[in-house]
C-alpha cells in the first residue's frame, strides 16, 4: 500500500476511530452516541482492509437500509476505486435473500423462490382466517402476521410454535387460541407457493446454518470480515446468525449506540449489545465521544434528554461545533396549520441561508402525519419526497404487472396468481375462484396446479377453457424468460396482456397516473437492464430478486432537490442540516400504547433522541392543539417530550405552552399571553394595512413568519413577493379584472415581468 495514500485518508479520523479502523482483526465493538463517526469508521475500516490488500470477496458489510450501503460503497470506491463493487455489502435481508437464492434448493425452495411483502403475506393470513372460518375481527390479518413475525425472529418455527406452551396459553388468554394452527398452514401454504415472506429471509438462513454446516463452512470461509452498522436494534435471529458466520475466524466488528435502540416492538434487543462482550472475551472496545453532526445546543439538549432514561450504558458526547441557534417550538391551533408553519419556516429558511431543499427534513412519529405536511408543502410550491409510507412498488396498478412478472418466473405463486388470473377482466368470476381454493386446498396442492388442469374439475364449467388459455398465456411468457432479457419481456407482457392498454384508455386522472406508473415501471426494469455497473444478469428472476427488499427510502434518485419527510425510525442514521419534528403532542409522541409501562416510553424517549440528532444545525419542534385522528378532531397537549429538554436550550414560540419536567409551573414564554395576542393583531394590520377576520379572533396562530401564503388576491403595489424561477421582485403596477388580474413585477435579478396571477404563484415576502 501506498504510505500516502494512507495517509490521506486517515487524516480524516480522530485518534480513537483510526484505532478502531486499525485494528482489523479479531472482534471489536464501537459502542458510541449519535454522530459520533460510528459509520465512519465502518466505511474507512473497509476502505484501509482493502487498501491493505484484504480481498474485498471475503468482506460482509451489513447495514441498515440499502441506501446506507450504497452510501457507502460510494465512499470506499473514493478510495479503493472500482473493487469496492466486490464487497458484499446491504440489509439483512438483502444479502440473506442473495444467500439464499444460490441455496434455497437445499431446504425445498425453487432457487427463484418469491419474496412476499406484507401486503402478500396479509392477503394470504386473510385467505387461511377464512377457510378456518375464524373470527376476522379477533383475527386481525396484521395482529396475527405481527405474532408471526416476532416468533420467527425468536427462531420459533411453526412446528415448535404448536409445542410451546407459554405461546399457546398466552394466545389462548388473549382470545386467538388458533394462531398455532394459522401460523402452521401460513408456513406451509408459503412453502407451496414457493415464497418467502420477509422475515422467512432471517430464518431460512439461520435454518440453513444449522441443518447444512457444509453450507454454513462456506460462508464462513468465504465471509473472513463481518461488520455490522446500527447493532443495537438487531434482532435474535440476526444475532445468532453474524454469531454462526463470526465463529471460526473471530473478525467481527459491530458498531451501534444503546441509546437509539427503536425497534424493540419488532424484536430487537439490546442484551445483543450486552452479551458480545461474554461471546467475545478477546473484544477490543473503543469509545467516541466527539459529536461532529450537530451544533453544541443540539448535542447537549438530545444528551439532556436521553440521561432520563434508566436503563443505558454510560457514554459521554461532546463537541467542538459552534454554539448554535437554540431548539425552536412552534405552537399550532390545528395540524393544518402546523403544516403551514412548518412549510413557511423552511421556506424561510431557505431563503436566508440560500439552502437547498435537501438540506431540509420533517419527521413524524406516524406516517398517517405526513398528509397535512404534505398539503402545505405543496401550497408554497416547495418540493419534497415522501420515504415509506406507501411505496411506488405498493400502488395497484405496479403491483399488477409486478405479480404478471413474479408469476412468470415462479408459477406457484399464489398471492400474485390470485392477483392477475381475472385482471384484466377475463370472465374467471368470484365463484370459480372459490372453487379452485376449495379445490386446491382439498387437494393439497397450489393453486397453479388447479388451474393448468381445470379440465380434471367438472364443476368449474365453462371458465374451464378461460383458465387453460390464462396457463398458457404465462407458460408461453415463461418460454421467453431464457431468451429475452427482463425488459423486452416485461413490455410484452404488459402488452400482451393488455395491461398497458386498458390503463391508457382510461383518461381520467387516476387513469393517467396509473398508467404513468406503470411505465414507469418499465422505465425502471429498462434501466435495471442497461445499468452495466453489475455484474448481475439481466433476466426478469434476477430483476425481481433485485427489487423485492426496496424500500421507497431506499429508492433514491440522489440527484434531486426535494425536502425529506419520513417517520423518525426511517430517519436512523441519516442527517440533515435543518431538521423539524412535528406532532409533538401527548398520545402521538409518546405515543398512546407507551405511556402505561416505563419500558416502552423509554423506547419512544430514545426515538425522540434519534430524531433530535439527526439535526446538524437547527432543530425546530412543533405541536397542534387539535388534530384530526381516528375520523376526528380532537384537542391534544403538548408533548412532555418538550418539556424534558433544559430550559436553555429552547425557545418557545410566543403563545407556547409547554409544561415544565422539572416542577409543575407552567411556563409562557417571557409573553404575557394576552399582550401577545394584541401585539400580533397589530402587526398584522401594520404590515398588511388591513385586518384579516380569520385572524382576529382568539385562535389567532403565532406569526412566526409576516407572509401571507398564497393570497395572491390581495397583492397591492410595492408589495415584495417571489417567484418560483424569477426569485424575489417589486410589484410595480397591476391591472385587468377578477380572475384575469395581472401584474408587472420588476425582478431582482430578471428585470420587469407582467404576470397572470392566477398562474404566478407568487409568495409574500417579508421586506
Ligand atoms: P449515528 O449514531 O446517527 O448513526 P454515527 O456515529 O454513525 O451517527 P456518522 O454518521 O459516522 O456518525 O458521522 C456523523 C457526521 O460526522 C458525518 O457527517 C461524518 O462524516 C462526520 N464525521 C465523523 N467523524 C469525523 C471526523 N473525524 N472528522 C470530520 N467529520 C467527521
Ligand atoms: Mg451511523
Amino acid at each position: 500500500m501506498d504510505e500516502q495514500h494512507e495517509a490521506d485518508y486517515l487524516k480524516g479520523l480522530n485518534n480513537p476511530q483510526k484505532a478502531a479502523v486499525l485494528q482489523t482483526s479479531g472482534p471489536v465493538m464501537i459502542v458510541a452516541g449519535a454522530g459520533s463517526g460510528k459509520t465512519r469508521v465502518l466505511t474507512y475500516r473497509i476502505a484501509h482492509m482493502i487498501a491493505s490488500g484484504i480481498d474485498p470477496f471475503n468482506i460482509l458489510a451489513l447495514t441498515f437500509t440499502n441506501k446506507a450501503a450504497k452510501e457507502m460503497r460510494k465512499r470506499i470506491e473514493n478510495v479503493v476505486g472500482s473493487e469496492a463493487k466486490n464487497i458484499w455489502m446491504g440489509t439483512f435481508h438483502s444479502v440473506f435473500a442473495k444467500i439464499l437464492r444460490f441455496e434455497a434448493g437445499k431446504l425445498g425452495y425453487p432457487s427463484n423462490f418469491t419474496i412476499y411483502d406484507t401486503d402478500d403475506s396479509k392477503s394470504l393470513l386473510k385467505t387461511i382466517i377464512k377457510e378456518l372460518k375464524l373470527d376476522d375481527k379477533a383475527y386481525k390479518p396484521n395482529v396475527v402476521l405481527n405474532r408471526i413475525s416476532a416468533a420467527k425472529n425468536s427462531l420459533i418455527t411453526h412446528k415448535m410454535y404448536q409445542n410451546a406452551d407459554e405461546l399457546t396459553s398466552y394466545d389462548s388468554v388473549s382470545g386467538k387460541p388458533e394462531i398455532a394452527k394459522i401460523y402452521n398452514l401460513y408456513a406451509k401454504r408459503c412453502f407451496m407457493a414457493g415464497a418467502m415472506d420477509f422475515d422467512d429471509l432471517l430464518l431460512k438462513t439461520f435454518e440453513l446454518f444449522t441443518t447444512h454446516i457444509d453450507v454454513l463452512n462456506k460462508y464462513q470461509h468465504k465471509f473472513q470480515y463481518v461488520m455490522v452498522d446500527e447493532y443495537q436494534d438487531t434482532n435474535h435471529c440476526q444475532y445468532m446468525i453474524v454469531k454462526k458466520l463470526a465463529a471460526v475466524n473471530e473478525n467481527i466488528c459491530v458498531v451501534g449506540d444503546d441509546a437509539q435502540s427503536i425497534y424493540s416492538f419488532r424484536g430487537a434487543t439490546i442484551r445483543n449489545i450486552l452479551n458480545f462482550e461474554k461471546d467475545y472475551p478477546d473484544l477490543k472496545v473503543f469509545k467516541l465521544e466527539q459529536n461532529y453532526r450537530s451544533t453544541q445546543t443540539i448535542v447537549n439538549a438530545a444528551g439532556s434528554i436521553i440521561a432520563k432514561n434508566k436503563d443505558q450504558l454510560e457514554k459521554k458526547v461532546w463537541t467542538s461545533n459552534q454554539l448554535g441557534e437554540k431548539i425552536k417550538v412552534l405552537r399550532a391551533v390545528t395540524d393544518n396549520e402546523e403544516g403551514r408553519f412548518i412549510a413557511q419556516s423552511i421556506f424561510e429558511e431557505k431563503m436566508k441561508h440560500q439552502s437547498a431543499h435537501t438540506d431540509f427534513a420533517i419527521l413524524y412519529r406516524t406516517n398517517a402525519q405526513s398528509r397535512s405536511l404534505e398539503e402545505a408543502l405543496r401550497k408554497l410550491n416547495l418540493p419534497y419526497r415522501i420515504y415509506g409510507g406507501q411505496s411506488f412498488y405498493q400502488r395497484k396498478e405496479v403491483k399488477d404487472l409486478l405479480a404478471y412478472l413474479r408469476l412468470t418466473v415462479n408459477h406457484k405463486d399464489e398471492e400474485s396468481l390470485k392477483r392477475v388470473i381475472n385482471y384484466p377482466a377475463r370472465g374467471i368470476g368470484k365463484t370459480t375462484l372459490d372453487k379452485i381454493q376449495l379445490h386446491a386446498s382439498e387437494q393439497g396442492v397450489s393453486w397453479w396446479d388447479i388451474v393448468c388442469n381445470a379440465e380434471v374439475f367438472p364443476n368449474l364449467g365453462a371458465a374451464k377453457s378461460r383458465l387453460a388459455d390464462f396457463a398458457t398465456k404465462i407458460k408461453s411468457f415463461a418460454t421467453m424468460l431464457a431468451t429475452n432479457d427482463a425488459y423486452e419481456l416485461s413490455m410484452h407482457i404488459a402488452k400482451s396482456t393488455n395491461l398497458l392498454k386498458s390503463l391508457y384508455d382510461d383518461k381520467t386522472v387516476e387513469g393517467i397516473s396509473r398508467y404513468e406508473n406503470v411505465v414507469e415501471l418499465l422505465n425502471g426494469i429498462k434501466e435495471f437492464v442497461e445499468d452495466d455497473s453489475s455484474e448481475l444478469e439481466k433476466n426478469l428472476g434476477v430483476y425481481l430478486q433485485d427489487i423485492a427488499l426496496i424500500t421507497d427510502s431506499d429508492k433514491d434518485d440522489g440527484s434531486d432537490d426535494k425536502i425529506s419527510l419520513m417517520t423518525i425510525h426511517a430517519a436512523k442514521g441519516l442527517e440533515f442540516p435543518f431538521v423539524y419534528i412535528s406532532g409533538m403532542e401527548e398520545n402521538l409522541f409518546p405515543s398512546q400504547m407507551s405511556t402505561g409501562s416505563r419500558k416502552d416510553l423509554e423506547e419512544e424517549r430514545r426515538l425522540f433522541y434519534v430524531g433530535m440528532t439527526r439535526a446538524e444545525r437547527k432543530l425546530t419542534l412543533s405541536y397542534a392543539n387539535s388534530r384530526f385522528r381516528f375520523g376526528q378532531l380532537l384537542p391534544c397537549e403538548p408533548s412532555r417530550f418538550i418539556g424534558e429538554i433544559v430550559n436553555d436550550f429552547i425557545e418557545l414560540d410566543k403563545k407556547a405552552f409547554v409544561k415544565r419536567s422539572d416542577g409543575d409551573k407552567p411556563e409562557f414564554n417571557r409573553f404575557n399571553k394576552r399582550k401577545s395576542e394584541s401585539t400580533e393583531k397589530s402587526n398584522l394590520q401594520n404590515k398588511y394595512g388591513r385586518t384579516n377576520q380569520k385572524q382576529t379572533t382568539r385562535s389567532l396562530p403565532p406569526p412566526i413568519v409576516n407572509f401571507v401564503p398564497d393570497d395572491t388576491t390581495e397583492i397591492k403595489v410595492s408589495d415584495v413577493v417571489e417567484h418560483q424561477r424569477f426569485g424575489k421582485g417589486k410589484v410595480v403596477l397591476l391591472d385587468g379584472d377578477f380572475g384575469n388580474k395581472k401584474a408587472t413585477i420588476e425582478f431582482d435579478e430578471y428585470g420587469k415581468k407582467q404576470l397572470v396571477l392566477k398562474f404566478a404563484k407568487l409568495r409574500f415576502v417579508k421586506n
